[in-house]
């Protein structure tokens, strides 16, 4: 368990340094959070050069070159850049149907919803989130790989993006927001093992590196929005996809939100259960055999998301269903030592809970009982871990990337910083984002948010 994935050396390098990153700087002054759930550091100095973080620790054991550039970020808390595995960037307002507008309208263009994660992309950025796992937009029309390229290319800022490509059956919780009539686009159902084995091979061919799937989900009918009893996908099926994702070094995150179908997912050895309620002892000592880890996405059913004023009808009532459980269900896993990633399954156009709100979800966590550090490490070293790229990101240790983000405060002693107190993000060794009062220097990234 929590060993590094076979698949951390993935087609893209997220915390690769961007051309021109090769400057040297300290930060200074601050307490340092280094993401490995390690104490404290008061009074740290991180020092960065190439886009990579040479030393992280005590001032007086990281001794810095006259002359070297620092930012002082002292009262601030240093951490790694944070992490949200579960983001659909890519998700627009639906043009056609407003009674279904928490999903992307499936004819919309797909510039459309790029530019819309492009959007996204960038709040999320300045607001300390360096690395983001896309879990996929409707219609899986390579948005979000398009989007990832652009951030990675510096046309758009944005956090490093690993996305999910779709695998699904027909009568899936995606595949039923479509009208019925309506030819579904290629790639976006298929059934039986083999197909599902070739949809997952075009994934990879298309440059995703996850497979997202549902075992279970809801209908929409007549703009009425229900969960479904019935488990999507044979065990056969979901074996299949997550052996030939695993065949490919890629992983399988599963969307299961009914005890059969987060057991058909662990069954089938998932590496990540989505929303993942309601659990019992038994699915919990599953997980827990399997090293599977569950992204609890509790927030975005709180009052920070579907209850909210203004919420469609049949996606607040469902979310008034669903809360306690989901909450109940994260604290039992969290307290028997599941694996915990933070994800917040932020649908951005809608009412519910926006990107700026990503890290809402650790506060939500801490207030069911996690431990601050350990929410921290769920957004940090062990999201990191759970993405299989911990050996290149997620803690501030001598050869990581150089993701790193200053929050004026105490995260440990009040998360809520983690929302509203970013001051300094660092992507890969470039200040991408710096809201110190104090601070004249704008960056293109920064001007683009002052709007
Ligand atoms: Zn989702």
């Amino acid at each position: 368990m929590n060993a590094p994935r076979p698949w951390g050396a993935a087609m893209t390098e997220p915390g690769l340094p961007p051309l021109g990153a090769d400057e040297r700087f300290a930060i200074v002054g601050a307490t340092i959070i280094d993401g490995t759930g390690a104490p404290p550091i008061p009074r740290g100095t991180v020092l960065i050069q190439h886009g990579q973080i040479v030393a992280a620790g005590p001032a007086d054991e990281v001794p810095l070159p006259a002359g070297l550039a620092t930012i002082d970020a002292s009262g601030m808390t240093v951490l790694p850049g944070m992490m949200d595995l579960h983001a659909h960037l890519c998700f627009a307002p639906n043009l056609v149907d407003p009674l279904v507008a928490a999903d992307e309208d499936p004819f919309a263009p797909d510039g459309y919803l790029a530019l819309w994660g492009a959007r996204h992309a960038r709040i999320l950025l300045e607001h300390g989130f360096t690395t983001v796992r896309d879990a996929f937009a409707w219609s899986g029309r390579r948005t979000s790989l398009a989007l990832r390229d652009a951030i990675n290319d510096g046309a758009v800022p944005g956090p490093s993006m690993v996305c999910a490509g779709y695998a699904g059956m027909t009568g899936t919780e995606v595949d039923m927001r479509m009208p019925p009539n309506v030819p579904r686009p290629y790639g976006f159902v298929a059934d039986g093992p083999w197909p599902l084995r070739q949809r997952v091979r075009e994934c990879v061919r298309e440059g995703y590196e996850w497979i997202k799937t549902f075992t279970s989900g809801g209908r929409v009918v007549g703009g009425q929005e229900e969960d479904t009893w019935f488990v999507s996908h044979t065990l056969a099926e979901m074996a299949a996809i997550v052996d030939e994702a695993h065949r490919f070094g890629i992983g399988v995150m599963a969307h299961a939100s009914t005890r059969d179908a987060v057991r058909l997912a662990v069954d089938a050895g998932v590496d990540t259960v989505e929303h993942g309620w309601p659990l019992d002892d038994e699915l919990i000592a599953a997980m827990l055999a399997k090293g599977i880890a569950l992204v609890p996405t509790i927030s975005t059913y709180s009052a920070r998301g579907f209850l909210r004023d203004g919420v469609h009808a049949p996606l607040r009532i469902r979310a008034e269903r669903q809360y306690l459980s989901r909450a109940q269900s994260f604290r039992r896993a969290y307290e028997a030592g599941v694996i915990i990633g933070h994800g917040t399954d932020a649908y951005p156009p809608t009412p519910s809970m926006g990107a700026a709100e990503t890290a809402f979800e650790l506060a939500m966590c801490v207030a069911h009982g996690m431990r601050p550090m350990d929410a921290i490490v769920s957004a940090t070293g062990g999201a990191a871990r759970i993405l299989g790229i911990a050996a290149r990101v997620g803690t501030l240790q001598p050869g990581k990337a150089a993701d790193v983000v200053a929050v004026a405060g105490d995260p440990l002693t009040d998360p809520s910083a983690l929302e509203t107190e970013v001051m300094i993000v660092v992507k890969g060794g470039e200040v991408a984002f710096d809201r110190r009062p104090s601070i004249q220097f704008r960056t293109p990234a920064m001007m683009l948010g002052e709007n």
